[in-house]
């Protein structure tokens, strides 16, 4: 199955994601991820994105289409495919369908995890990250098992800059301007699926997977 995650930062879905992975080995393309690591390597596209990713912006559709078409051109069709913060903009879900189109794929349902705005301002200025593996932590909900410190390598956790509190409210009112209407895009579609993601990673976890049976 070809899977879209929407949801606001903070809903849980890299978690999500992380877990279809482990279960069913679906690969999982976090456009994120992908410009956090351009950024790290400091690549031609990481010096453009890291400004507007440290100010709570998004990256131009064009950069954007671009490596997630890169990375989705390197998944085998047969094993389906989660898109994690991909698309995040009407241009960039058109642009994803015609693309898919021309391989003879489509995407089969876009779960959408909700969540009110005092949850995931708590659970992002929470979080913390190893910056070597990516495990994510949160003080006080998961915290690692030594402070600071990741679990799997023993790197100092960090606090992504855009999870500072003044970078979640614009992340946040981004998704509402910017993002938040690709609900209506796949809904028109009947592709749409609606998950409370309030609840333990494992209850929301059965909840997608009730949903994927259905699809
Ligand atoms: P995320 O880890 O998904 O919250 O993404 C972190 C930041 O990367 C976002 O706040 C944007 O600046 C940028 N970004 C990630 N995915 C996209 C996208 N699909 N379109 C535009 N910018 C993106």
């Amino acid at each position: 199955m070809n899977l879209v995650f929407l949801g606001p930062p903070g809903a849980g879905k890299g978690t999500q994601a992380k877990k279809l992975l482990e279960e069913f080995g679906m690969p999982q393309i976090s456009t994120g991820d992908i410009l956090r690591d351009a950024v790290r390597r400091g690549t031609d596209l990481g010096k453009k994105a890291r400004p507007l990713m440290e100010a709570g912006k998004l990256v131009p559709d064009d950069l954007v289409v671009g490596i997630a078409m890169e990375h989705l051109r390197q998944i085998d069709p047969a094993q389906g495919f989660i898109l994690d913060g991909f698309p995040r903009t009407i241009p960039q879900a058109v642009a994803l369908d015609s693309a898919l189109k021309k391989s003879g794929q489509k995407i089969d349902a876009a779960i959408s995890l909700r969540v009110p705005e005092e949850t995931l301002v708590e659970r992002l200025s929470g979080r913390r990250s190893c910056p070597k593996d990516g495990s994510v932590y949160h003080v006080p909900q998961n915290p690692s098992k030594r402070e600071g410190h990741c679990d799997q390598c023993g790197s100092i956790l960090l606090q992504r800059e855009d999870d500072k509190p003044e970078k979640v409210r614009e992340r946040l009112a981004v998704y509402a301007r910017q993002t938040a209407p690709l609900e209506a895009y796949y809904d028109k579609q009947g592709l749409l699926r609606v998950i409370n993601g309030v609840g333990s990673p494992e209850d929301i976890y059965a909840q997608i997977k009730k949903i994927l049976v259905r699809s």
